[in-house]
């Protein structure tokens, strides 16, 4: 089901949806209301995290970035998974899916628990590979919807530079270039069979990040 939301993002970005996925309000009321999330996917540096930033000052999305919330959970002393999350993340590699699940849905829970109108995500960098799916279909079959993916296309070069300039300021362990490009081999073995399977399904969005509908997206 497409919400309200997801079709006035769509409609702006110029991008078609069945009306017929419109479900009547009255058939979901608040309290049979599931989370529904539109998946971010795009390579290292094709600007998800700043046009999640965007698109939820603009349409109240609650953001879930996979990067941030397994950073934080690293950072916590109680975390059994901080080492194991660390060497991960440094070596561009997928941190186990269990682990990013549960901090995925602990944020949603916690967010509708809070108020349960606020059932729409943006889950940004998240699923990352098969496992990363399979995880998500196990664990959420029928407790969430997935509306579509919004993929932001990046050519690697664009990408490396975008990281490279950003890592300036982040600091980060993994914005070198040697980090860089392991992450993108990861995104295109990984990552890039994902939005190709969603693809199939219809269920893709896709953003040519180093063009003009990125600036288009600034403007709004
Ligand atoms: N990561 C992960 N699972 C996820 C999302 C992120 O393991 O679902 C880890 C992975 O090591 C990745 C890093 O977090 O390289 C940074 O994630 P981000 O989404 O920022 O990737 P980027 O696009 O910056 O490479
Ligand atoms: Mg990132």
């Amino acid at each position: 089901m497409l919400s309200c939301c997801g079709r006035r993002l769509l409609h702006l970005l110029g991008l078609s949806f069945p009306l017929l996925t419109r479900r009547p309000l009255f058939l979901c009321p608040h309290r049979l209301m599931k989370p529904l999330v539109v998946f971010v996917l795009g390579g290292p540096g094709a600007g998800k995290g700043t046009q999640c930033a965007r698109i939820v000052e603009k349409y109240g999305y609650t953001h879930l970035s996979a990067e941030e919330l397994l950073r934080d959970e690293r950072k916590n002393p109680d975390s059994q998974y901080g080492e194991l999350i660390e060497k991960y993340i440094k070596d561009g590699k997928i941190v186990p899916v269990e682990i990013t699940i549960s901090l995925l849905k602990r944020e949603m829970d916690q967010t509708m628990a809070a108020n349960a109108q606020k059932n729409e995500f943006l889950i940004d960098g998240f699923p990352r590979n098969q496992d990363n799916l399979q995880g998500w279909n196990k664990t959420m079959d029928g407790k969430a919807d997935v509306s579509f993916v919004l993929f932001f296309d990046c050519n690697n070069e664009i990408c490396i530079e975008g990281c490279l300039e950003g890592g300036k300021s982040s600091g980060r362990s993994d914005d070198d270039r040697e980090s860089l490009e392991k992450r993108i081999q990861t995104h295109l073995q990984s990552t890039k069979p994902i939005i190709d399977l969603y693809e199939e399904m219809g269920k893709v969005k896709k953003i040519d990040a180093s063009k003009s509908v990125m600036k288009f997206l600034m403007k709004l």
